[in-house]
């Protein structure tokens, strides 16, 4: 279940629909999204998304757990309806239960552990 979420660490930017890159620039005349990269226009940039929360783990109690999620696990936790310019509504997703998720340990000191979730092969 999630908890809190670091809102320093949450945000999202859009990559270019060809090449993935994610310097994209806006032309000042036509207002189309043009990308660095392949200096094509961008007609339907790909949103991608970070967020790292903290969650209570049922079998880890007394520690506090820092999740890095992969971006499939925060769209399924974001409401589909919202995905308009402003983002998405961080209280939305407190309280709300994800997984089970497969992660690696990252880091761990004293109580904290950090983990960052992997895909399933
Ligand atoms: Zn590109």
């Amino acid at each position: 279940m999630i908890n809190e979420i670091d809102e320093s660490s949450a945000y999202s930017w859009d990559v270019c629909d060809q090449c993935g890159l994610d310097r994209l620039a806006e032309k000042t005349n036509t207002k189309e999204l043009v990308c660095l990269g392949c200096k094509r226009v961008v007609k339907h940039p790909v949103t991608k998304m970070k967020m790292e929360i903290y969650a209570s783990v049922t079998n880890l109690k007394s520690n506090r757990i820092k999740i890095d999620l992969l971006e499939d696990t925060i769209q399924s936790l974001l409401p589909e309806d919202e995905n308009d310019e402003e983002g998405y509504d961080i209280s939305s997703v407190l309280n709300s239960t994800v997984g089970p998720v497969t992660c690696v340990v990252m880091k761990k000191n004293n109580n904290d552990i950090f983990l960052k979730e992997i895909r399933k092969s």
